[in-house]
């Protein structure tokens, strides 16, 4: 943001400095107002969850990933892509995180008392919370407390993991996966590290990032890229599932290439756990 306030007192002309700092100014108060709207609604247990399902190629429901969601009463609807940066910048994140994980688990056992092949619950976790030295227990206390079984559960990562202690980030991934968590690269596609990572942490699923999926069916070079994407997590035997499937020449493209699984608003929105759901209860197929 300081580069967009930098940007925007420079088109101004004159007088740079003063209206700089004056945007500035602002844009730290904006985060302090948000960060301090975001330990009430903490304390008030104010951020919801909804889930988006994910389905094999013949369309069936498998799994579903569970994203934050958070309505202010003045604010209004605050996205993810806002308020996850201020909790990994105030120390909040692992709070949040965990109000978000007990609420996944706690809806994902409900959804899985009747079924015969349980659905995989996903949770997102942030690259920060790999820093401190109690993550592991942190999900585990908070998956025995909801009685949720940990081989329900993928643990979404994303590439920025591997940027800081690398070392460190190895080992906490092979303790979750110790613990029986399955683990996903996410957002694959867009990272800057060298795919050498692949090799040595102990990932289960690839999540093509959607902006491997937009306008495939358009470009010839997108849908080349996606198809490499594909056939590298496939010969790596990863499970491959693509996020952003928007309509069905992209979803017929993504399976006739390997895709196990697909994600994106052709199949469903991310929708409040009762939508979610109803859904599974009409059968758990999706028709488009
Ligand atoms: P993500 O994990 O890659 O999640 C997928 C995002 O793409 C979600 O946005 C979802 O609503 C959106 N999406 C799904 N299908 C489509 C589609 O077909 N078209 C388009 N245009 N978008 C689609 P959302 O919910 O706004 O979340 C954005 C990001 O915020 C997530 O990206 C994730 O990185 C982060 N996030 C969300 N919840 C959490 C959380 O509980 N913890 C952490 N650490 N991060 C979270
Ligand atoms: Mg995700
Ligand atoms: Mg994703
Ligand atoms: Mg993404």
């Amino acid at each position: 943001h300081a580069d967009i306030a930098m940007y925007a007192a420079k088109k101004r002309g004159r007088n740079n400095f003063q209206f700089f700092t004056h945007d500035l100014n602002r844009i730290a108060d904006e985060r302090l107002n948000l960060e301090a709207a975001m330990r009430v609604a903490l304390e008030r247990d104010e951020f919801t969850v909804h889930y988006q399902a994910k389905v094999d190629a013949s369309r069936r429901i498998v799994g579903v990933e569970a994203l934050a969601r958070w309505t202010h009463a003045e604010l209004g609807v605050i996205g993810p892509d806002r308020f996850i940066p201020v909790a990994e910048e105030s120390g909040l994140i692992m709070p949040l995180t965990l109000a978000v994980l007990r609420r996944a688990f706690r809806d994902a056992r409900q959804w899985n008392l009747g079924r015969a092949i349980p659905l995989m619950v996903a949770v997102n976790l942030s690259p920060l919370l790999f820093l401190g030295d109690d993550v592991v227990d942190r999900v585990c206390t908070a998956l025995d407390d909801e009685g949720l079984p940990a081989n329900q559960v993928e643990l979404e990562i994303t590439e920025t993991v591997f940027l800081g202690d690398d070392t460190r980030a190895v080992s906490i991934l092979a303790e979750f996966k110790a613990r029986g968590f399955r683990l996903a690269m996410d957002d694959f596609g867009t990272g800057y590290s060298a795919l050498s990572y692949l090799r040595r942490f102990p990932l289960d699923i690839i999540k093509i990032d959607r902006s491997l999926v937009t306008g495939l069916e358009q470009e010839e070079e997108v849908a080349m890229i996606a198809s490499a994407a594909i056939s590298l997590g496939k010969s790596l035997r990863k499970t491959v599932v693509a996020e952003g499937v928007e309509n069905a020449a992209q979803f017929d493209f993504l399976r006739r290439n390997g895709c196990d699984e697909f994600q994106g608003y052709l199949l469903s929105r991310p929708l409040p756990a009762a939508q979610f759901t109803a859904l599974l209860a009409a059968g758990g197929v999706i028709h488009f």
